[in-house]
């Protein structure tokens, strides 16, 4: 079975309703009382089904999920466990409850015990253990209502967008960190980091001309990437997610030019840190670029070996983010901040591993992705 990535938004999408923002800040309660109409119709259609014209024929629908980014999901959701929920400060005077809906990761318990990293990302994180085991609302949300569902575990009706959480989060921040390393190190001839910049540009345009790719971005430079001083934490500063497709081709090819092709003596490596550093974002950046294309290749459903595969890749990927983040943290530098987007995809990674160990086929990640719903959000 394909994916519906291809032919127009307007062939493949259906739209029930939109909501205009303006007449939703006038009338705050139009949303829900949209939705709970909607969820009406589809527990009638979940529990009744629907006859043919001719009264011959009776199929049942069901509603699986409703998908969206994070923001969208906390509000449809009304969800008391989320992103916005993060703890900003170590001592801060409010304990986090959690930010995941599906399970406790980033709670702040009286212990250390009673709390859950968001931040941990190997096979045997202490989240893992903690999914479904509180609900992450007070009340069932309008969206779910009169829906049959397993009981104790409605949290799995939100399904997270991997192409949100990827290419416009954790995918900006690495590919701004690996640049602004980049022209901060000596790999480069410009003697300021702008003239660094600079010559970054310079390679990156020649680059997309190389292979006939039209960039969206003319230049890399510290705007780019938020980047106004050394103290500054760098994250894309582009909307469009095919930025951050071409950044990371380039980056990827340029790494491997300019730091693999060139030295893959392990000791050299070892010896210069930078070099080691290099590998780490070349290493991070082709996991990731693999993952992608195989994912966006493949149909709704994945042999459950490949499945495996590609969520072990993205769990290595987000193993090398946390490494790049603790080696810069030692030098005190604000880089590779770790985001509730990155706990995200740690869900989609271990859960392509369980679906591929499990099952013969793994359903794909990208079916609950947006990006082209986004065609319909002026
Ligand atoms: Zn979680």
């Amino acid at each position: 079975m394909k994916m519906t990535f291809q032919g127009s938004t307007w062939g493949t999408h259906f739209i029930i309703f939109s909501l205009l923002r303006a007449a939703s800040v006038e009338n705050p309660a139009a949303l829900n009382k949209l939705i709970s109409h909607f969820a009406e119709d589809m527990s009638r259609l979940a529990r009744n089904g629907v006859y043919n014209s001719i009264g011959a024929r009776r199929v049942w629908i069901m509603h699986i999920g409703v998908k969206g980014d994070l923001p969208a999901l906390a509000k449809i959701g009304a969800l008391e466990r989320s992103f916005t929920r993060m703890a900003r400060h170590v001592n801060g005077r409010a304990r986090c409850p959690g930010i995941c809906w599906l399970c406790m990761a980033g709670k702040e318990g009286e212990t250390v015990e009673d709390s859950v990293a968001f931040e941990e990302f190997h096979a045997e994180a202490k989240w893992k253990g903690t999914m479904m085991l509180e609900s992450p609302w007070s009340s069932l949300p309008p969206i779910m209502r009169g829906l049959p569902w397993t009981a104790g575990e409605e949290p799995s009706f939100l399904k997270t967008d991997l192409w949100h959480n990827w290419h416009n989060g954790l995918g900006k921040i690495w590919l701004a960190c690996s640049f602004v390393m980049l022209a901060t190190m000596d790999i480069l001839q410009g003697g300021s980091i702008d003239a660094k910049f600079e010559e970054l540009t310079v390679e990156f345009l020649s680059w997309a001309r190389r292979f006939r790719i039209s960039p969206y971005l003319r230049q890399l430079n510290r705007d780019s990437f938020s980047f106004a001083t050394n103290n500054s934490n760098p994250q894309g500063s582009w909307s469009k997610a095919a930025v951050t497709t071409q950044l990371m081709l380039f980056l990827s090819f340029f790494l491997e030019a300019r730091v693999v092709g060139r030295t893959d003596d392990p000791i050299l490596c070892g010896i210069a840190t930078e070099l080691l550093e290099l590998h780490q974002y070349a290493k991070g950046t082709q996991l990731m670029n693999i993952v992608l294309s195989v994912l966006y290749a493949e149909g709704y459903w994945i042999r459950g070996c490949t499945a495996k595969k590609m969520g072990l890749m993205m769990r290595s990927f987000l193993l090398t983010y946390q490494e790049c983040a603790y080696s810069v943290c030692k030098e005190w530098l604000n880089r590779f901040i770790l985001v509730p987007k990155a706990h995200m995809i740690s869900h989609t990674a271990e859960g392509l591993i369980d679906d591929g160990t499990r099952c013969q086929w793994a359903p794909s990640p990208l079916a609950t992705s947006n990006q082209q719903s986004e065609d319909n959000i002026g």
